[in-house]
């Protein structure tokens, strides 16, 4: 994986309008400037940080490669030659943007001598895209993760002990006594199907995430399809993190008979790099939990017009 850093202060209305990076080729003089011709190196699939005004707004993704491209606006306060670079950029907006100067701590050891994206200060260096090694890229996507994923938590889940079921709605304002008596009832149940699960797996069965607090007992064949048997059953529940749980939940991945996981074509590239979810990657299965895992497949999976070859 690559990862580059753009600087987009100027630019980026129009950038993130139209879903691209863009550079000149050469200056008005005739020269290649280092900063954009790191464009070229900008492969699909690579990673592309946008940093506006100190703080990182947007990771992106390359939908294409690099290509060559006439200027894409009509930007007559900026005097660039015509002929340019453009890469299709697919941005993902952070809810919670990061400041360069909160995480320049771990960071600044991190970043490349030469070319570097910022100053030993701390502050943007003038320039447009820098090329970032891999160990500060990851650091970066690290902090991003953490943030916005702490947030995610937060906001999402004031007080239930993180045990939850799609099925059941937790704002209970307006249930009669006896349905919040019925609630209460298949909370406690979730309390204890959780405590079956940590037992049973006591990790995230996709990324091996170990603390408790933040894994999600989740059930295969939902809830409140099962019937009294199957809720309570262990093949019928991994232990989750909370985007894994997310992705699961929503159908958004499934896996087969073998354990291999299979991606909805629904699930953007971005998505797929903040959720933490790659082609190839395997999970333990059970000859038990493929009944249910069968049921995932064929009710909550996302397979608009993608062909999944049974493995039954
Ligand atoms: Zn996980």
């Amino acid at each position: 994986m690559n990862y580059f850093i753009v600087h987009q202060n100027k630019t980026f209305e129009n950038e993130f309008k139209g879903g691209f990076l863009w550079a000149p080729q050469r200056s008005k003089s005739g020269k290649e400037i280092f900063h954009w011709s790191n464009m070229k190196k900008v492969k699909e699939g690579h990673i592309v940080f946008s940093v506006i005004k100190g703080k990182i707004v947007s990771v992106g993704t390359a939908i294409s490669h690099c290509y060559t491209s006439i200027k894409p606006w009509d930007f007559d306060k900026i005097q660039w030659a015509e002929e340019g670079w453009k890469v299709d950029l697919e941005y993902n907006s952070l809810v919670e943007p990061i400041y360069i100067k909160d995480i320049f701590d771990g960071l600044k050891e991190l970043l490349p001598e030469k070319y570097s994206p910022f100053t030993k200060e701390g502050k943007g260096n003038q320039g447009y895209l820098y090329e970032l090694n891999k160990i500060s890229g990851e650091y970066i996507l690290k902090k991003i993760q953490e943030k916005n994923y702490l947030n995610h938590i937060l906001n999402n889940n004031s007080n239930q002990g993180y045990v939850k079921e799609r099925s059941v709605i937790y704002d209970s304002s307006d249930l009669t006594g006896r349905e919040k008596d019925q609630l209460v009832k298949v909370r406690i149940g979730q309390g204890k199907f959780k405590q079956l699960l940590l037992k049973r797996y006591g990790k995230c069965h996709i990324c091996g995430l170990v603390q408790e607090e933040f894994l999600i007992a989740s059930h295969i064949k939902p809830w409140k399809d099962c019937d009294e048997k199957e809720k309570v059953d262990t093949n019928n529940g991994f232990l989750l993190c909370p985007h894994h749980d997310a992705v699961f939940d929503r159908g958004y991945i499934t896996f087969n008979n073998e354990g291999e996981i299979i991606i909805s074509n629904e699930l953007s590239y971005s998505a797929k790099i903040l959720l933490n979810i790659r082609d190839g990657m395997k999970i333990e299965l059970d000859e038990h939990n493929k009944k249910y895992l069968s049921w995932h497949r064929q009710n909550i999976f996302r397979s608009m017009g993608q062909l999944i070859v049974p493995h039954e």
